[in-house]
Parts: C-alpha cells; sequence; structure tokens
C-alpha cells in the first residue's frame, strides 16, 4: 500500500521536485516500507521521535526536520539531521551553528517564511528573512548554510488563496536568488496542495498524509 502510493505520487511528481516522505507519528515498519521501494527523504516535527527512528533506521536516510525547533533540542539532531526546514530566528541559526561545529558538520538550513493570513506562530516575514540573510552575524556562522525558503498556505479549500500564498514565497526566493546564489531549495506543498506549490514554482514537496495515510492524533 505505502510503496504503491508512494510510486504514484513519484510517478506524477516533475523530475526537479524532491519528495520527502513525512513520516511523524507513523511506526518505523511504515517507514521502512517507503525505504524498501527506495525512498531515503523522511522528514519529522518531533526532535525525540526522529532521534529514535534515525537509531533504528539504515544510516543512508536523508532526515528532515519540518517543525519547529526549540534552540535547546538542536543537539540531538546535529550529528544526523540533513536539512532544518523551519528555522525562523538567527538565534536558532547561531545554536545550529554551534552544534554543527561540534560535529565537526556544515548543517543545511531553510528559513520558514509566513504565508499564511491565519495566525501562525511560526514563520518569519518576507523582510525579516532579507535582513537576516544580510546580516553580519550569519557570515561569521560557517557551519551553517542557508540554501532555501519553506512556507505553509493557509489551510483552505480557496485554490486561488493557496496560489497567490504560494507566488508571494516564490517572488522573494526568487529576488534573494539575486543575491545569494546558494539558495536552492524552495520547500512548499503538503499532501493537500503540492499541485499548486509545483505549478508555483516548489522544488521540494512535504507530503504525509497522502503516502502513509490519515494520523491519529
Ligand atoms: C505534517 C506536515 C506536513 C505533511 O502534511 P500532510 O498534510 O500529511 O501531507 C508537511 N509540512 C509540515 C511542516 C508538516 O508539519
Amino acid at each position: 500500500m505505502i510503496s504503491e502510493k508512494l510510486k504514484n505520487l513519484k510517478s506524477k511528481l516533475p523530475n526537479e521536485v524532491t519528495l520527502i516522505a513525512v513520516s511523524k507519528t507513523k511506526p518505523v515498519s511504515d517507514l521502512m516500507q517507503a525505504y524498501n521501494s527506495g525512498h531515503k527523504d523522511f522528514g519529522e516535527n518531533k526532535v525525540q521521535e526522529m532521534e529514535s527512528k534515525w537509531q533504528e533506521m539504515p544510516k543512508d536516510i536523508q532526515w528532515h526536520m519540518i517543525g519547529h525547533l526549540q534552540r535547546n533540542k538542536v543537539k540531538y539532531i546535529a550529528p544526523f539531521v540533513s536539512l532544518i526546514h523551519a528555522v525562523d530566528s538567527l538565534r536558532l541559526l547561531k545554536e545550529i551553528n554551534k552544534q554543527a561545529k561540534r560535529n565537526e558538520r556544515v548543517i543545511e538550513c531553510l528559513l520558514q517564511i509566513k504565508i499564511a493570513e491565519e495566525d501562525s506562530k511560526f514563520g518569519m516575514d518576507i523582510s525579516d528573512a532579507a535582513a537576516l540573510l544580510h546580516s553580519e552575524e550569519l557570515q561569521s556562522f560557517k557551519n551553517v548554510k542557508i540554501v532555501g525558503l519553506m512556507g505553509m498556505a493557509t489551510f483552505t479549500d480557496d485554490e486561488k488563496q493557496i496560489s497567490q500564498e504560494f507566488q508571494r514565497l516564490k517572488k522573494a526566493f526568487d529576488q534573494f536568488k539575486i543575491e545569494n546564489s546558494e539558495l536552492k531549495i524552495l520547500s512548499m506543498g503538503m499532501s493537500g496542495d503540492y499541485e499548486i506549490a509545483i505549478e508555483n514554482g516548489s522544488n521540494m514537496v512535504r507530503v504525509g498524509s497522502a503516502i502513509f495515510g490519515e494520523r491519529n492524533y
């Protein structure tokens, strides 16, 4: 079932779009079904859950932290995390840099941008992200690399609104890229809106329930 859904989904995605299988709350046996069909990119939103799955599973998996990350928990994932999608402050980046250095790694990060109309607690305004990208302190962080942006659209049936929100993010991404050649990833789109996200320039989608089924939590 899981491998079938994954295969179907992948056949619909353009080649340049990376699929992150969002496996939060799902058991390792489910993740292993995806892994055994050749999938290597998994997304989790809780530090402890991701760490324990990392310990149990094959070591060639790329782990994506897609949820809000608290500074005091960065140390648990710094040894192995592949991409942190939801960076929303310089203070958090500073801690990621510190822990990456301890592990002799460079950790790639995305800045989470607030694009949804609904009041979400997380994510930066586009202007704050621009200021962060220009900040001198960032230049001193040798063990983190900002490689793109992430955003979540409003949870609504209004496709036009979703499309407009993704467009705003794509526009900011294109603008930032003029000055920063390291930006290459635009992470937007989930089970309900990944098609709209791709139409609007996403090259990384984070899909959970459409692969693993509904979550009960
Ligand atoms: C849970 C989650 C997803 C996946 O959601 P689905 O609707 O199950 O595809 C994507 N991105 C983030 C940040 C999430 O927390």
